[in-house]
């Protein structure tokens, strides 16, 4: 008999005979004499209908409120999912984040789990009940109701995996694993058996939806046995998230992930003398704003180029904030632009494997796509591309890394 954590995604719950066939799943499950604690997420669509509502009042609403108002979404899915076990003559119950409770800080709309009781879920599964907790949310010191970020659900699946040291937590969504890209952008990519968690976490956090970067965060301390599978077909063997790194026969890139999360500011005409790159980051970090690429061009006449990027709603803000300091520093000008977009490429292979970078730049230059930055780590390589290039940089470097699906 094992314990298993499943999540269900929001098109995996998005209508009562979906919800009927995830209790089917379940009470096979159940049959084969296992203990499942269910996780749901609204049902698609939903999270975004109630933010919706809310700023049709305000266009910045109260954040304690915004998360009273979203958690509602995962409250209807429990209820609806008990029952449908409930009609297959299962035990089941429900549990919203504060029944648990799962506990978390008080950033409202972006909360971080602290802990998670697990007594009352044990005695219920002891019972020979499934659990069904609502995913996303939480409940701060103060009683306030918290919620996760945006995907969230995956990480309330990992972290009860954690706490209830469960034998795997199956993350079911609306593909069947991890592929080598979104298979919505690119037709050809690949289902992958394994990742490394290290690679999944570079995924994740480059903009690969899949999973939510904090569930796969939570997997690697924990050593959660995560595994990404499909809601809709039989579900197969989907992806399994490894700790050790048996990459040897396995190709040198394993993914691509791409967003357009991000807006690039320059400030022209910098005076090329120590302390400027600090008066300017400086700036921007006493606004709260976080940086992500940074790039300094040392030009000819001893004033330098400065470029980095910031989330694209922060554009703005920071834009302000560079104002002000031109001209303490006496630069020249501004600029911003948000119409770009990241492409990464990543893989462990990349550790053993020369002439990585000098493929990937000649690829997106066979296609005339010009690069604006550049940053790189050990297992990642991501540039900055006009966005309008970025589906097309994705399915080059899909092809150039071999990572297309044969022909069947
Ligand atoms: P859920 O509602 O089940 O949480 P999400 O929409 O959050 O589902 O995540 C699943 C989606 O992630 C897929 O439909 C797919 O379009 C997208 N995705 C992005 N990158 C990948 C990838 N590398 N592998 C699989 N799916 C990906
Ligand atoms: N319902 C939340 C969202 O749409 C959480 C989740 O689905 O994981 O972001
Ligand atoms: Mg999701």
């Amino acid at each position: 008999m094992a314990l298993i954590v499943q999540k269900y995604g929001g098109t995996s719950v998005g209508s009562i005979e979906r919800i009927r066939n995830v209790a089917e799943r379940v009470a096979k499950f159940k049959m084969l004499g296992h203990q499942v604690v269910v996780v749901v997420s609204a049902m698609s669509g939903e999270t975004n209908r109630l933010i919706g509502l809310a700023k049709e009042i305000q266009k910045d609403p109260d954040p304690r409120e915004m998360d009273v108002l979203v958690s509602t979404g995962e409250q209807v899915t429990i209820a609806l999912l008990c029952m449908a076990l409930k009609d297959l003559g299962l035990k089941a119950k429900s549990y919203t984040g504060w029944q648990v409770p799962i506990r978390t800080d008080s950033a409202h709309t972006k909360a971080r789990i602290e802990d998670i009781d697990d007594q009352a879920m044990r005695a219920d599964l002891d019972a020979g009940h499934v659990v069904v907790v609502a995913g996303f949310q939480g409940i701060d010191g103060e009683n306030n109701i918290t919620t996760l970020g945006r995907g969230g659900s995956d990480t309330t699946g990992v972290a009860l995996a954690a706490a209830l040291k469960a034998d795997e937590c199956q993350i079911y969504t609306d593909v069947d694993g991890v592929y080598t890209t979104d298979p919505r952008i690119v037709p050809e990519a690949r289902k992958l058996d394994t990742i490394t968690f290290e690679e999944m976490l570079e995924l994740a956090s480059l903009g690969s939806k899949v999973l939510q970067i904090r569930s796969v965060e939570f997997a690697g301390k924990y050593k959660v046995k995560l595994r990404v599978l499909s809601s809709f077909e039989d579900a197969g063997e989907g992806t399994l998230i490894t700790f050790e790194d048996n990459h040897m026969e396995q190709a040198v890139i394993s993914g691509i992930a791409f967003n357009r999360d991000e807006a690039k500011l320059t400030i022209l005409g910098v005076p090329d003398k120590p302390g400027v790159a600090g008066s300017i980051l400086g700036a921007i970090a006493d606004a709260n704003i976080d940086v992500d690429m940074i790039v300094q061009n040392v030009g000819s006449d001893g004033t330098t180029d400065f470029s980095f990027t910031v989330h694209r709603s922060e554009l703005k803000k920071a834009l302000e904030v560079l104002d002000m300091v031109k001209s303490a520093i006496g630069a020249r000008e501004v600029t911003g632009d948000d119409k770009i977009a990241k492409v990464s490429i990543v893989g462990v292979g990349m550790r053993t494997h020369a002439g990585v970078a000098s493929k990937m730049f000649k690829s997106l230059a066979a296609e005339n796509i010009n690069i604006q930055m550049i940053s790189t780590s050990e297992i990642k390589i991501s540039v900055i591309v006009e966005d309008k290039y970025m589906e097309l940089a994705v399915r080059a470097l899909h092809q150039a890394f071999g990572l297309d699906a044969r022909p069947a």
